[in-house]
């Protein structure tokens, strides 16, 4: 927490930017048929992320056309990169170096799972290619799993749609310092808005709804053109998961939302998605597998005092509940009479295995603070008057509540100690008490939820849901009228979550302001207003 990334930012840039003149000056860019000579290679910044006690990844991808048709940014064959990592801001202590190729086939994207290195302390890191130098970004190790910590300062996004409007909460939260981002989903959206909906547009994508593998890591491409994402990437190491958008809205499984499509046809374009996710963020190997599927869920331990669990809330879900009619797998609004499939218990959110996965791991979960990193809301949302005309959001947890029982239970037993859920999706805040059973707010309090707002997706009617809420008694604050993202400071007495909520994304250097401040009690589920 003691660096400034802002400053190391803008001279890391300084860097690139004199490097890229000396290139051409010398004509060394000619390799490998790129087409642009002597071209800026590192337009898309770098990133680290799934830090362990003796390394992180670290990412960088090689473009001098960031979104040319074909996908591939403008690049030829393959060029060979080098990386190194240096126990000092100045690289006058490097500790770890090494050569990797930057292929066709990743879309000249670089991943180094770094090892070897000290925990719990800073490093900074680099690449080279082509004689040019990328930017510099700051990563982290976690302490030792039994290291005792004092502090971890994370910060939490969700929802970064680029028409909407600009990254300045991105911005924002690089200036907080934290040790750890946290990204829960909708980091790029497939679709683009068309004429009829131009008056909504901010800044255009520029390009059409991404179906295909070009489409999709040209989303990625152009957000990392953005300077405010790009330092927030340099300032510290993520942990990132998808929700929908990644994909296409809606989708479970390997469910459409689109009527008449099928499995086998959608799968294809959810493997083009999966695949540019995995190109574009800073995570772990990981691969489509014969089924096309490919794991991202995983756990990361920070010392005794928190870790984590990264959950994926898509890909092995059942089929949005009721989702034959007409509106096929679009998420619905339904009551339970219309609605009986949204009760069956072999339905799943998290997919069976995933499930038995998170139960073993909160069985034996060790740190002060377990902390479920996921897409969707899970409190749950009653519209109306809680009788028999009481309706349900599928595509939330709500759409599947017997799986969320199973997890409440699951947390009423197994007890890890100070179950927190961070939540994106719903472009809100809401500070909630996550029930034994769902649907009885009196029951007991078995986790408590943070759902962050939109970096920039507009959010839905406030007075609409407000009107929602003295049905649900365990929804302690909700405001949609907000963008910005979570703020999060954690010690072992108590974990302080600020709600912090940028002026205007219209504006992009929007101004910030905290809107509240929660505290969670070690040992006392529920968050209280500070
Ligand atoms: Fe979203
Ligand atoms: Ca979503």
């Amino acid at each position: 927490m003691a660096s400034a990334p802002a400053r190391l930012h803008r001279r890391a840039l300084l860097g690139g930017l004199v490097a890229a003149p000396a290139v051409l000056q010398f004509g060394r860019a000619q390799a490998n048929g790129v087409q642009a000579k002597g071209a800026y290679v590192f337009p898309l910044g770098v990133a680290s992320g799934d830090p362990a006690p003796d390394g992180f990844v670290i990412w960088t991808r090689l473009a001098v056309d960031p979104v040319a048709p074909d996908g591939l940014g403008g690049m030829g064959g393959a060029v060979p990169v080098q990386w190194d990592i240096a126990a000092d801001e100045s690289f006058r202590n490097i500790v770890a170096s090494g050569r990797i190729a930057a292929e066709p086939a990743a879309a000249h994207s670089v991943h180094v799972e770094v090892e070897g290195l000290i925990p719990g302390r800073p490093y900074w890191y680099r690449f080279s290619a082509m004689g040019q130098q990328s930017p510099v970004g700051r990563a982290r190790t976690t302490p030792a799993p039994d290291a005792a910590v004092d502090a971890l300062r994370i910060a939490v996004a969700s929802c970064s749609n680029w028409e909407s409007g600009y990254f300045s909460a991105y911005g924002h939260m690089a200036d907080e310092a934290p040790d750890l981002t946290l990204f829960l989903g909708d980091y790029i959206y497939e679709y683009s808005r068309g004429p009829e909906r131009a008056a909504e547009v901010v800044r255009p994508y520029g390009l059409e709804e991404a179906t295909t593998l070009a489409g999709y890591r040209n989303r990625y491409a152009l957000h990392r053109t953005d300077a405010d994402l790009q330092r927030l990437h340099a300032a510290a190491p993520c942990l990132a998961v998808w929700d929908d958008h990644e994909i296409q809205d809606d989708y479970s499984g390997v469910w459409s939302k689109t009527p008449g499509v099928t499995p086998t046809d959608f799968l294809r374009r959810r493997a083009a998605g999966y695949q540019a996710f995995y190109e574009a963020m800073p995570i772990r190997r990981t691969r489509l597998d014969a089924r096309l599927q490919m794991p991202i869920h995983r756990r990361v331990r920070y010392g005794q005092l928190a870790e984590f669990f990264m959950l994926d809330g898509r890909q092995y879900r059942s089929k949005q509940a009721c989702s034959d009619g007409p509106n096929g797998g679009k998420g619905q609004i339904v009551t339970d009479a219309a609605c009986p499939d949204r009760l069956d218990p072999s339905r799943s959110f998290l997919g069976f295995e995933q499930e038995r996965w998170l139960y073993d791991g909160l069985a034996n979960a060790g740190a002060r603070w377990n902390i479920l990193g996921q897409d969707l809301v899970m409190a749950g949302l009653r519209f109306g008057d809680g009788g028999l005309n009481t309706r349900y959001w599928t595509d939330t947890w709500d759409g599947y509540p017997v799986a969320r029982d199973r997890l409440t239970q699951a947390l009423a037993t197994l007890k890890p100690r100070n179950p927190v859920v961070l939540s994106g999706d719903y472009h809100s805040f809401w500070t909630n008490d996550v029930k034994l059973d769902s649907s009885d707010p009196s029951s007991a309090t078995v986790a408590t939820e943070f759902v962050g707002t939109s970096i920039t997706s507009g959010g839905p009617s406030y007075d609409g849901l407000m009107s929602a809420m003295p049905n649900n008694p365990q929804i302690k604050f909700f405001d949609s009228r907000k963008r910005g993202y979570m703020a999060i400071d954690i010690t072992p007495g108590r974990m302080t979550t600020r709600y912090q909520a940028i002026s205007d994304v219209r504006d992009p250097r929007a101004a910030l302001s905290t809107l509240n401040t929660w505290v969670v009690e070690d040992g006392r589920p529920g968050a209280q207003l500070v």
